[in-house]
């Protein structure tokens, strides 16, 4: 399975952060999405995200040493969905410019809200609806439905059901 996705973050308090390429970055406690592409497959990809003690490679590396995913969503596509995304994110929620989007011309793929209930309910809605219904613009291509893993705290450890 392969697609795009988007992680649900909570940072329990601000920070400041340093982040490769960019400068140290104000982060607000509270809840970030990200938004990102697994050509090559979805389980490789989270699996690593969230893993700690990696070589830090990308911008969500570095943020993710001080917070926490709590869900993810797959967006299963063919084509790279995750700008269409962005930029739907883009319309209603506050951004953290040029985070994630070295390759692209988007203005973020990271985005902010006080409340995770305010990311979940947009990202539930492209989840229902396809992509078009969160932007203005009718040229967006609807996206297939996603899963969508919504949890307390997502870990890599091991299922203690099934060990
Ligand atoms: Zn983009």
């Amino acid at each position: 399975m392969k697609g795009s996705y988007v992680l649900l973050i909570q940072l329990p308090e601000e920070q400041t952060v340093t982040i490769g390429s960019l400068q140290a970055l104000h982060f607000p406690g509270g809840y970030y999405a990200y938004v990102g592409s697994a050509m090559s497959g979805f389980e490789a990809r989270i699996r690593r995200h969230l893993r700690s003690n990696k070589k830090r490679h990308w911008h969500i590396d570095y943020l993710l040493e001080k917070a926490s995913i709590t869900g993810v969503i797959l967006y299963e596509t063919n084509d790279r969905a995750e700008c269409t995304i962005a930029q739907a994110l883009d319309h209603q929620f506050e951004s953290v410019p040029g985070f994630g989007c070295s390759d692209c011309k988007c203005r973020s793929h990271l985005f902010f809200a006080n409340e995770a209930s305010q990311l979940v309910m947009v990202i539930v809605r492209i989840y229902i609806h396809g992509i078009a219904f969160a932007t203005a613009s009718t040229s967006l291509h609807k996206i297939a439905p996603a899963r969508v893993f919504l949890t307390g705290a997502i870990t890599n450890d091991p299922c203690p059901h099934c060990s």
